[in-house]
């Protein structure tokens, strides 16, 4: 493992960033100098990874890296905001610069994809912990929100829920060699998760309230639902569900992995029936599956529906990092 100093693993970062013309001071000074697009306001959103948590040890450097700046750009995707800006606070066991460039090129693969400039961050030692801040830009009053969902509303979800729980299984599996097609495509998504950026700024005007899925649907659509004073009903037969994960696991333990499993990233969202149409284009447009998965009504909470139209409870709730922890 080649040791490099503090100052040798920054030179290697900021040797490989590149700058966007609003990015008046970058990586070198006590703090970047950013000039915030005229018109807009900032959207700003810090997420954190730590080695055995939030990524299952022994995960490749450039995976981590991906996850650890897709997990915010979803943050951005869920408000409507257009990305600009991050920062990257490196905690690392030692200072490997092997590790530091698979890691860059995982991060630095999706920040050019999104055209994000990184402007900074802080490298020091420690159990191996990866925290990115992401500053994006929305018009004025425009911001996605959970709070807006009303009565009435659909509840819509991007893509597929359940296969990054699903991999995170397969992960955990002591023969976890990836054999079969479909445990590797589950692993993918729980490792390389997709921000749905281009279909966030589109709801902007389209959707009353909107979140990532992080902790898992119920968790998550239940923070919309508190946000906004409404209930909501899914439907469980209307979950989409990848091949992959149909061919893993039956009902009902899928179920389950779909609805209280995170990691998925996925939007989920509410909308007016009258924007049923201009969903199913949006959707078509971008090349992603939109799904229509249940009601906003009067009440609180979330209720799962089985297919014979009966109350179904999950066996376990959403993540909380917290759950059973005295305090
Ligand atoms: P200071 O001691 O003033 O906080 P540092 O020595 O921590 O500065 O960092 C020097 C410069 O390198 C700063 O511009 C900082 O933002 C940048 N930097 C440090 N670590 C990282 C990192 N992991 N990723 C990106 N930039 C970094
Ligand atoms: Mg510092």
């Amino acid at each position: 493992m080649p040791g490099t100093g503090e100052f040798d693993l920054i030179g290697r970062i900021r040797a490989r960033c590149r700058d966007r013309d609003d990015v008046l001071l970058g990586i070198g000074d006590d703090g970047a100098v950013l000039a915030p697009p005229p018109g807009e306001a900032l959207v700003v959103a810090v997420d954190t990874l730590n080695a055995g948590i939030h990524f299952p040890e022994g995960t490749a450097p450039a995976d981590i890296g991906h996850k650890a700046l897709a997990v915010n750009l979803s943050d951005l995707a869920a408000m409507g905001a257009r990305p600009l800006w991050c920062t990257l606070s490196l905690c690392l066991p030692g200072s490997d610069a092997d590790w530091v460039d698979a890691f860059l090129d995982g991060f630095l693969a999706l920040a050019s994809e999104h055209e994000l400039a990184l402007v900074g961050g802080d490298t020091t030692r420690g159990p191996l912990s990866i925290s990115v801040t992401v500053i994006g830009a929305v018009p004025a009053g425009e911001a996605l929100r959970r709070d807006g969902a009303c009565a009435g509303d659909d509840v819509w979800v991007s893509g597929c829920v359940g296969d990054a729980a699903a991999g995170l299984l397969v992960a955990q599996r002591p023969d976890a060699g990836q054999a079969r097609d479909d445990d590797a495509t589950l692993r993918a998504r729980l490792d390389r998760p997709t921000p749905r950026v281009a279909l966030g700024r589109r709801l902007r005007g389209l959707a009353s309230a909107a979140i990532d899925v992080s902790d898992g649907l119920l968790a998550d659509l239940g923070h919309v639902a508190a946000a906004s004073g409404v209930a909501a009903d899914i439907e469980l037969a209307e979950l989409p569900t990848s091949p992959a994960l149909a061919a893993t696991v039956p009902v009902p333990g899928r179920w389950t992995l779909q609805v209280s499993g995170g990691d998925d990233y996925e939007l989920c969202l509410t909308a007016a029936p009258d924007r049923r149409e201009a969903l199913a284009a949006l959707s078509r447009e971008l090349g992603l599956e939109l799904t229509r998965i249940g009601q906003v009504r009067d009440g609180s909470g979330v209720v799962l529906v089985d297919p014979e139209g009966r109350p179904w409870h999950s066996a376990r709730p959403g993540h909380d990092h917290f759950a059973g922890t005295p305090g």
